[in-house]
Formats: structure tokens, sequence, C-alpha cells
């Protein structure tokens, strides 16, 4: 039963790979523990330490600043496409006129 308790899925080290699937992100059995280790989740290491909540918060604040600046960088490229694609509309326009 203690050892259910100290599986590395929850310990404040683990962090789940995921793969890309076609429409989301599927999370695997494993994954990265302190010092790059790859571990199974069910597995108990010698580094295991609680999770706490704070630490928690941590890592979903960290997730989200990560993820607002990926969107922004392709809002960008999305803008830079949508400029370079209406230049390309008006340069053609003009040219059969
Ligand atoms: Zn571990």
């Amino acid at each position: 039963m203690e050892e259910d308790k100290k599986a590395c899925w929850n310990c404040r080290w683990y962090s789940a790979a995921y793969t890309k699937g076609y429409h989301r992100f599927d999370k695997q059995n494993f994954g990265m523990c302190r010092h790059d280790k790859c571990v199974q989740k069910n597995e108990c290491c010698t580094a295991w330490q609680y999770n706490t909540r704070a630490n928690m918060n941590v890592k979903r604040q960290m997730r989200r600043q990560i993820s607002l600046k990926t969107l922004k960088d392709v809002l960008e490229h999305l803008s830079e496409i949508s400029q370079i694609l209406k230049e390309n509309s008006d340069d053609t326009s003009f040219r059969t006129q």
C-alpha cells in the first residue's frame, strides 16, 4: 500500500510524456523523473517526494505561461502569412489589369 502512494506518477519530480495524436496529445505510461531519468509511471524510485499543492500550482502556472507564449507566436506567424498572401494577391490583381 505504501508503495502505491509513492508511485512515480504522483511524485513532484515526475513529468508525464505525451505523443502527438491527430487532434490531441496522448498521455503515455512513462515520463521523466529527476535528473532526466525515464521511468514508468507506476515505478517507485528513490527520488520520490510528496507533490505539494504549491508545487502543482507552480507547474500549472508554467504550463499556462508556455501555452500563452506559444499562442502568441502562432498568432504572429498567421499574421505574417496573411500579410504575404494579401500582398501576393494584390500583386497578381495588379498584373492582370
Ligand atoms: Zn521517480
